[in-house]
């Protein structure tokens, strides 16, 4: 590396590179991982085959119970849409995660990922929205005609929260009230029970929505740490890494752990960017193995190889391997709401 780029990185956190591109700042174990795997496994998969996608009546659905115009003060009530997007009512707030409603998680209107099954709570259905957290720029994630319903609906009520590098993208959907951060920085909101700080963490994932630029983005998962009241992490995208058990030391325990469990097949190419249910679980633990896991980011869209119907069943499997309590398993079905009324109390550690 030239000497004046290395000096310019000393000076960077690690996570950032010069030019403003990112990166996973710790060793990755990515079994037999490497440039080109992309083409690789897209023809493993023409050849080998894949199972097929289920009827949507596959997938349990259940009816949505949101609080209108907002739920109380000291509830959390959070309801899965499917995929990454909760609408999470916290302190009095309304919030929603990697918003994403329409029929294909892709660029183009008429090919890509179709929807598996149909949101789970339609989008005028929708309570006032306070704030929309974005995790990072994949289209499952970050979808542009969602935004712009948002935006059209609810204009600049909606605080935007996102990591660095989504101010130009979203201004260019007309939307300017947006707060970026970088990993560990915070933005404060303001909720019944006092302020709600709503914390960018670290991931291992990636980003890119055309094919020449990838990783101008950052990718983050959010703590939402209320001053009172039950504590939420949302993992957003990410593989199995060490931020976790920072995570847990540095802001938990918490009461809910939205952790995704989906897009694991083939892991020699996937498990960089996803967590199988299995890691999803040893994440659990890993971030201080306190409160409900709660997982997404399967049966929604087929971004991979892995029957979409087995990552929950995977999941409740090794959650009894792990001897976890039953009860702090909360596998949603599309739709379903599920409240929390008081902080559980902090173990001691
Ligand atoms: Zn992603
Ligand atoms: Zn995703």
């Amino acid at each position: 590396m030239p000497k004046f780029e290395f000096e310019l990185m000393a000076q960077l956190p690690s996570h950032h590179l010069p030019g403003g591109r990112f990166r996973n700042p710790w060793p990755i174990s990515d079994g037999d991982w490497r440039p080109g795997g992309f083409w690789r496994w897209r023809l493993q998969r023409m050849f080998g085959g894949v199972p097929g996608n289920p009827p949507a009546a596959a997938f349990p659905r259940a009816h949505p119970e949101p609080a209108y115009p907002h739920a109380p003060a000291h509830e959390l009530r959070l309801t899965w849409v499917g995929q990454a997007t909760f609408l999470i009512q916290l302190d009095g707030l309304n919030l929603l995660t990697d918003p994403m409603w329409s029929g294909r998680s892709s660029p183009l209107p008429f090919a890509g990922p179709a929807r598996l099954a149909p949101p789970g709570l339609g989008f005028d259905d929708l309570p006032p929205i306070d704030a929309v957290l974005i995790s990072h720029d994949h289209y499952d994630h970050l979808d542009a005609p969602t935004v712009r319903r948002l935006h059209r609906r609810f204009g600049d009520r909606i605080q935007w929260l996102a990591p660095l590098g989504f101010a130009g993208w979203l201004a260019r959907h007309g939307i300017g009230r947006v707060a970026e951060r970088d990993w560990w920085d915070d933005v404060v909101l303001d909720a019944s029970g006092g302020p709600l700080r709503a914390v960018a963490l670290p991931a291992q994932h990636w980003c890119r929505r055309t094919p020449f630029a990838a990783n101008h983005r950052l990718w983050v998962g959010w703590a939402l740490l209320p001053a009172t009241g039950p504590r939420v992490y949302f993992a957003g995208d990410t593989g199995y890494c060490p931020a976790f058990a920072e995570i847990g030391e540095r802001l938990g325990p918490f009461d809910m752990q939205l952790l995704p469990i989906g897009a694991y097949e083939p892991r020699w190419f996937m498990q960089r960017a996803h967590l199988s249910p299995e890691e999803a679980v040893q994440a659990y633990r890993d971030l201080g193995g306190h409160g409900a896991l709660v997982p997404m980011h399967w049966g929604t869209f087929r971004l991979s190889d892995e029957d979409p119907l087995e990552p929950p069943v995977r999941l409740r499997r090794a959650w009894e391997q792990a001897g976890l309590p039953v009860e702090d398993l909360a596998i949603l079905r599309h739709g379903e709401t599920r409240v929390l009324t008081r902080r559980a109390p902090r173990p001691s550690r």
